[in-house]
């Protein structure tokens, strides 16, 4: 897996065609250097999904209304890589080919995007992680320059209501991968000043100082001077995002953290047994801290069906990708054409729309409904739930909900409000700081063999 996931992050997955898709999937290009979640190729068939029930069309108009008026959040969009690496510009569409455009934000009644700023955990080894972080926290900035009617660069709750006032969508940005920092806390301090308002402290990566989900526990958790990042993040209003994150690293922040803290993309592991989703008690936990978990819909995460596919098919293929690895060691494009066509060839089976709002009404009932949100993962995954295949389609989750019995509070909650709960919380938590001079008892950088 760890191979293919390298291989093919690759820019030559940008020109990757995912084919073999049919009905309401529309065949996308794959990110460039992407994937940031599960970065392969992938294909999920709607050809044979069972036909969508029909719609209640006067339950449908009640939820359009009440999406409309609601502040829906986003808190992880990873179009912000084509937008630096393609120098894609989010204002022209791009249907068919991302899953994420201007156009498709405003049409799924998008209040506020979390751009994720992703650093791949190439730069971690090579060096250069605050300079991409920095080119992509650029790339935020010129669209919203490009598009100052539609778009409003935003740093707060208030920027978030008065964008919604305005009809704008608030532009935010969240740091994925915490060796952003190179083990700096001015750097940390740099990119709050710069606009970041989040940061998940690991990617799939295990850092200096944090474990992740997907790599070895080095340091059980959190070292000291991740606490120190933790403590510095509550200091500054940054908020802390375990998604990715070791069940480990979460129960440390948990315990170091004065704020509350998000998981911007992360799902429930009761449902599905992912590293990736979260686990019933640390759930519980982030209700007690008075966090929120913002749900992720890739179908790998969420559906246990589809990810124990994808686990069958990989071992199935083995022998035809190591066959190719060696064919196309030279020539990584067209290697991605090839396992692109592989895994077309070898479709996953497609995941209902109903299994995403499973994971939103198991944290509800888990952690509570003030503790759940929406954390897409749109251009950071290959593949999406039926009827949830852009952007544009946020308003099918209102419409889900109210037909659970959901009552218009309870999904105007879920839509966005218990994250800006949680956001002013960590503003109010940051203000009331005793330490206000930057550096006060945290100068501290990570140095060689340090902890
Ligand atoms: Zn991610």
């Amino acid at each position: 897996m760890h191979d293919k996931r390298k291989l093919l992050t690759h820019r030559a997955i940008n020109i990757a065609l995912l084919c073999a898709l049919s009905g309401s999937i529309v065949p996308l290009l794959l990110p460039s250097t992407a994937a940031r979640e599960d970065a392969k190729q992938q294909t999920t068939s709607a050809a044979t999904a069972s036909p969508e029930p029909a719609r209640d069309e006067r339950l449908w108009q009640r939820a359009l209304k009440l999406h409309r008026r609601s502040i829906v959040v986003d808190t992880h969009n990873d179009i912000t890589t084509m937008m630096t690496d393609d120098d894609y510009d989010i204002g022209t569409s791009s249907v068919g080919k991302y899953h994420t455009d201007l156009a498709r934000m405003k049409a799924g009644g998008l209040s506020a995007e979390f751009f994720s700023v992703y650093v791949d955990k190439k730069y971690a080894k090579e060096g250069g992680s605050a300079r991409r972080a920095m080119d992509m926290i650029d790339q935020v900035y010129r669209a919203v320059e490009r598009h100052p009617d539609e778009f409003m660069m935003a740093v707060s709750v208030a920027d978030i209501r008065r964008a919604k006032r305005q009809g704008k969508i608030a532009a935010l940005m969240g740091i994925e991968g915490g060796h952003a920092i190179e083990n700096s806390l001015s750097a940390l301090r740099d990119f709050y000043r710069l606009g970041i308002r989040y940061m998940t402290l690991t990617h799939n990566n295990t850092n200096d100082w944090a474990d992740s989900s997907r790599d070895e526990a080095r340091h059980n958790g959190l070292t000291d001077f991740g606490k120190e990042v933790v403590r510095e993040m509550n200091r500054l209003g940054m908020l802390v995002d375990v998604s990715h994150v070791s069940d480990k690293t979460m129960s440390d922040v948990l315990d170091v953290s004065r704020a509350p803290i998000i998981a911007s993309h992360s799902s429930a592991r009761a449902l599905s047994n992912h590293p990736r989703n979260i686990p019933d008690d640390l759930l519980r936990r982030i209700a007690q801290n008075k966090g929120v978990v913002m749900v992720n819909f890739y179908p790998v995460f969420i559906d246990q069906k589809a990810y124990d596919a994808d686990r069958a098919r990989d071992e199935r293929l083995k022998p035809q990708l190591d066959r190719l690895r060696e064919e196309y060691k030279n020539d990584p494009k067209r290697l991605g054409e090839e396992i692109t066509k592989l895994y077309a060839a070898n479709p996953l089976p497609p995941t209902p729309l109903s299994i995403l709002i499973d994971h939103i009404d198991h944290i509800a009932k888990t952690a509570g409904v003030d503790h759940v949100g929406i954390g897409s993962d749109f251009d950071g995954v290959p593949s999406l739930p039926v009827g949830m295949e852009d952007i544009s389609k946020l308003p099918n989750i209102t419409y889900e909900l109210l037909k659970r019995g959901y009552s218009e509070t309870d999904v105007r909650k879920i839509l966005g409000e218990n994250l800006l709960r949680a956001f002013a919380e960590a503003e109010r938590v940051a203000r009331s700081s005793s330490r206000s001079v930057s550096g006060e008892g945290s100068l501290r950088r990570l140095n060689e063999g340090g902890r």
